[in-house]
């Protein structure tokens, strides 16, 4: 290995001409190991041929539109680093509001049961699972290498949630919950917004139904039909849903019967995540 001449302050120039300062930051301190504070601290330190390769093939690959997260591997998510792989999606900040609501529910209740269904890298399950420890919550996804991810990040935030391989609600036969959360793939297939962002390298099984004309709703229907024979008498369904479906995804849940229908906003201000009781048997 022949140590490079090449100043990494030129080096980080030039790629921050191509994909703007703050990633090729994040990039360069994945390639070399090194944390900022330590390639800050020596600007002239040389590295191996081998390692400035793979700086170039990261800054090429994020140029040409894959996200930052899939390149290092991990992001962060109410406020704390998870694992990510092209098996799951990216956390989105819009998903702390159905963290939120799941906590305002969670916290009237002894030993909650919670189901955490299509729970792609574990993100909600594991934040309900480390702010709620006697809680028993149970995370889903049809996806065995999501869950792996998923079993990753728990075990990185120490929590112990059970991960069940299950398409919905097929592995949970016979089990009732005091909690059901969910942030199902909802976006419209054929939605634009799917070309857009990076979305392209996110797994599509985790965005959209794929079913044209749905409207993005079929997996929300599919949530609402099981979670009606999972959520014990006065237990909450949450949904997070697209920014233009918080009227239908009241609709549909009035239509199953539920009451105490409400939408709760996103940081944007956007209603993000609707919210519904089972009814008690009378
Ligand atoms: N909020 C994501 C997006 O619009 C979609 C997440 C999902 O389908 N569950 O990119």
């Amino acid at each position: 290995m022949t140590p490079t001449r090449e100043k990494l302050g030129d080096l980080k120039r030039r790629a921050g001409e191509r994909i703007g300062f703050s990633d090729a930051r994040f990039l360069l301190e994945h390639a070399t190991g090194c944390t900022h504070a330590e390639l800050i601290a020596s600007p002239d330190r040389a590295f191996p041929d081998e390692v400035l390769r793979r700086f170039e093939s990261l800054v090429t690959r994020r140029a040409a539109g894959e996200p930052l997260a899939y390149l290092i591997g991990s992001a962060w998510f109410c406020g704390l680093e998870f694992l990510v792989s092209p098996a799951v999606l990216i956390p989105r900040p819009e998903t702390e509001t159905l963290v939120e609501r799941a906590g305002a529910h969670a916290r009237g209740i002894r030993r909650p049961r919670i189901a955490d269904i299509g729970t792609g890298s574990g993100i909600v399950a594991i934040m309900l699972a480390k702010y709620f420890p006697d809680a028993e919550v149970t995370a889903t996804d049809v996806s065995d290498a999501a869950l792996g991810v998923a079993r990753a990040n728990a075990a990185r935030h120490d929590v112990t949630p059970r991960f069940v391989q299950s398409d919905w609600f097929s592995a949970l036969d016979g089990e009732g919950f005091d909690l059901i959360v969910s942030n199902p793939p909802y976006v419209a297939f054929g939605d634009p917004h799917l070309l857009e962002n990076g979305l392209p390298f996110e797994p599509q099984l985790a965005l959209t139904d794929g079913v044209a004309g749905a409207g993005g709703l079929l997996c929300i229907r599919k949530l609402i039909e099981g979670a009606i024979r999972h959520l014990n008498p006065g237990a909450c369904l949450l949904i997070e849903h697209g920014y233009d479906q918080a009227a239908r995804v009241r609709a549909l849940l009035a239509e199953a019967g539920f009451s105490g229908i409400r939408s709760a906003r996103d940081a944007s201000g956007i209603e993000r995540v609707a919210e519904g009781i089972q009814k008690t048997e009378d």
